[in-house]
């Protein structure tokens, strides 16, 4: 299948195909053998500082793929923020819109992850939540002239609302990620969304529907397509994921193979940037198949450990991914 536009190195003056108007976050890393429970305090064995958050995860995995992206956010004028901007440089990111202030740390997550790799995070969103309407401006024509524009919710509603509308208005195409997701989402958000793509928990949330099966997920898509998205997809972890759309109205299972989990931190951001690198250079493959591919490689990033750490390069990716 031939690529629109041959997806390669970033240079700062291309155009950014894919732009992501979201979160930076720096993830305090602790493995342990188990999670602590409450007022307990356990020994783990390890410890790590590594680049989260899921907007700039997403953003990664895309430009890890051969996107050209563009990370419109905030981090503090500290070290972690320096240190954020050139995690984005090196991973080929465009920077010219991730803005510093000193106002607010950068974003911090701190996360511990026992050996079954399940985990729990404490976040503080910081700067994140200081990205305005006039950071927004600045990156206007970026986000305008992108194939694909994502967002989530670590920075505030209201940014990540502006960004879609204004992608929308300009007819570059939506992915909406509603994490964390909470029960009263602005109801904008669907109507905004080309593709809105949670996962179990999420959909638990917004539709008050239990989610653990494709059968389940199957019902909350339904649920979700009926508030006015284009498209939506759940992930189910091992289960791969379903999709649904306003066209097909009809639940469609995209199962993937189970891989030995070593750490699922981020997989759904995997995901999602992978999605959004088939969206904007592969538009003419089936969702279904955009689908099947995001799955591989999500689930090549379970299986080491770390967020963006995990995440595959292009060229350590079997060729029929592209
Ligand atoms: P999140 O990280 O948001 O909780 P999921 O757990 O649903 O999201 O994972 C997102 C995607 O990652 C899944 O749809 C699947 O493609 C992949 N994935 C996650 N866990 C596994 C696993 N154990 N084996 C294979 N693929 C996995």
């Amino acid at each position: 299948m031939a690529a629109s536009g041959e997806p390669g190195r970033q240079k700062q003056e291309e155009v950014a195909a894919v732009v992501v108007v979201g979160s930076c976050m720096t993830d305090l890393v602790s493995l342990t053998s188990r999670l602590p429970k409450t007022g307990e305090t356990i020994h783990g064995h390890k410890f790590f500082i590594g680049f989260g958050g899921k907007g700039a995860n997403q953003c990664v995995q895309a430009a890890r793929l051969g996107a050209k992206t563009s990370m419109v956010c905030k981090v503090g004028k500290d070290s972690f923020g320096n240190n954020y901007i050139e995690n984005l440089k090196q991973n080929g990111i465009s920077t010219e819109f991730a803005y510093q202030t000193e106002d607010a740390a950068t974003g911090t997550a701190s996360i511990i992850v026992n050996e079954e790799g399940q985990n729990i995070i404490v976040i503080v969103a910081g700067a994140n939540l200081l990205l305005n309407s006039d950071d927004l401006r600045g990156a206007a024509g970026a986000v305008s002239s992108a194939r694909v524009v994502i967002c989530q919710l670590e920075v505030t509603p209201a940014a990540s609302l502006e960004a879609l509308t204004l992608a929308r208005s300009r007819g570059v195409k939506t992915l909406f990620n509603p994490a964390p997701a909470a029960a009263d989402l602005d109801p904008r958000f669907y109507a905004l969304s080309d593709v809105f793509c949670c996962n179990e928990s999420e959909a638990e949330i917004l539709t008050g529907l239990p989610v653990s099966s494709p059968a389940d997920a199957g019902k909350a898509a339904l649920v979700l397509v009926g508030r006015g998205c284009q498209v939506v997809i759940i992930t189910l972890g091992a289960e791969g994921c379903v999709m649904l759309s306003q066209s097909e109205p009809v639940p469609k299972y995209i199962p993937t193979e189970k891989v030995k989990a070593v750490d699922t931190t981020g997989a759904g951001d995997s995901f999602v940037g992978a999605l959004a690198f088939y969206l904007a250079y592969y538009p003419s493959l089936s969702m279904e198949e955009m689908l099947r591919r995001s799955n591989f490689i999500a689930a090549v990033s379970v299986q080491a450990a770390g967020t963006q750490s995990s995440y595959p390069h292009r060229k350590d990716l079997p060729l029929h991914l592209f």
